[in-house]
């Protein structure tokens, strides 16, 4: 694809994932074209985008991307910020900039800089730690560069060998009784707008977030307390050049108190739900916050609760076939949204299902009920949803 002075695209992405999918649907009504650099030519977004086959790190593949769109984003941080600042010096509009990116993909950086701005983070305690642990506590070790999904942290009790090698640091655990995530969104104009938090249930076995609740079932004081810590979050990152969707993760201890724990500079899996919750989900958003557009409502219509769909444990890596889709369309105002990836893998995201209903408890056990009945069947001849 030769774009030349021509910028066929309004939209690039850097990742055709979920993420990227999902942009590019909220794209299609608007009439915002879009094109994604992923390395999989048939990755998730390549049912509804043009894609550009290549590694999203990789210098000639980014500016060919950049070059072709009028403006850039990302659905996943592991790309190559260096480089991308040399692309918007040439002109090209990458948003949110490449320095808030490069802040961000490093854990470490992310935190120093809330501490400096009093946003409370668990304090750091060391860096590139080896042996083993010195205290007398169990403490939370965390990789700097290239963790998502659990991927890259660590709990380590007194004395055992700190487990993850390369440039980490060791931080304070917390007492987690509640994982929280308020979406925050800016646009180009400086516009800031808020979705209500949401609680975000792990499990614990796969490291993954297994499900969200809106609204998060937390005291009145806490909700507010935790919208503000992610405006001011919001606050501190502008400067560097925050557009587009903000995630930001909380931890309530079991005294009540907020931790900021970290950013995501994208749309997130904590805010699928607001496609269904919400006036505008989180997908449209970012879309209009980077395309210099006048933000969407965030009010929520609805209590809700979505489920991740993952790839079973023991099942065969390879081609599969979903069943269940009767039985999960059954259940009342059940929303499937399935990612149309090529393979199956045990714990890989496949999927995932949203649930409206007049209790957050009764949205949730209709979302399980139907994420119940959804299987993805492998050792089956036959073509994928
Ligand atoms: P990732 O980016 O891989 O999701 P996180 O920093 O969100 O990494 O950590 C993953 C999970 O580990 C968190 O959701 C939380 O359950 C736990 N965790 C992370 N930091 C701490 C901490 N300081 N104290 C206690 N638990 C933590």
């Amino acid at each position: 694809m030769a774009c030349g002075s021509d910028t066929p695209f309004d939209l690039g992405i850097i990742g055709g994932g979920q993420l990227g999918r999902m942009l590019a649907l909220a794209a299609i009504p608007l009439g915002i074209r879009c094109l994604v650099l992923d390395p999989d030519s048939n990755c998730s977004a390549a049912s509804v985008a043009e894609v550009i086959n290549g590694p999203l790190d990789s210098a000639d593949h980014l500016r060919r991307l950049i070059e072709c769109s009028r403006v850039t984003t990302f659905e996943i941080e592991h790309t190559n910020p260096h480089f991308l600042r040399t692309l918007e010096s040439e002109g090209n509009r990458i948003l949110p900039a490449p320095s808030l990116l490069g802040l961000v993909a490093d854990k470490l950086r992310q935190k120093r800089h809330f501490a400096e701005k009093g946003l409370p983070v668990p304090a750091i305690l060391a860096e590139d730690v080896a042996g083993p642990s010195p205290y007398a506590v169990p403490v939370i070790q965390k990789a700097r560069f290239g963790g998502y999904d659990g991927r890259g942290v660590a709990r380590v009790e007194p004395g055992a060998e700190f487990p993850l090698p390369g440039k980490t640091f060791v931080e304070e655990a917390i007492p987690i009784e509640v994982e929280l995530a308020v979406l925050v969104a800016r646009n180009t104009a400086g516009e800031v707008r808020h979705w209500d938090p949401v609680e975000m249930v792990f499990d614990p076995r796969l490291n993954l977030v297994s499900s969200v609740v809106t609204p998060a079932r937390v005291p009145a004081g806490t909700a507010a307390r935790a919208i503000d810590l992610a405006r001011g979050v919001a606050e501190s990152l502008a400067p560097l050049g925050l557009a587009g969707v903000l995630a930001v993760e909380l931890f309530m201890d079991t005294a009540g108190y907020l931790w900021v724990n970290e950013v995501a500079p994208r749309p997130h899996n904590s805010g699928h739900l607001t496609i269904e919750s919400s006036r505008c989900s989180q997908f449209e958003q970012h879309l209009r916050a980077v395309l210099g557009l006048p933000l969407g409502d965030t009010t929520s219509m609805s209590e809700a609760a979505m489920v991740n769909l993952v790839g079973p444990d023991r099942c065969e890596p390879g081609r599969y076939t979903v069943g269940g889709r009767a039985e999960a369309c059954a259940v009342p105002d059940v929303h499937i949204h399935l990612y149309g990836k090529r393979a199956v893998r045990p714990g890989r995201k496949m999927g995932h299902v949203t649930a409206r209903a007049p209790s957050a408890e009764e949205a949730l056990h209709r979302a399980r009920l139907a994420a119940g009945a959804l299987t993805f069947d492998t050792g089956i001849e036959g073509e994928n949803a």
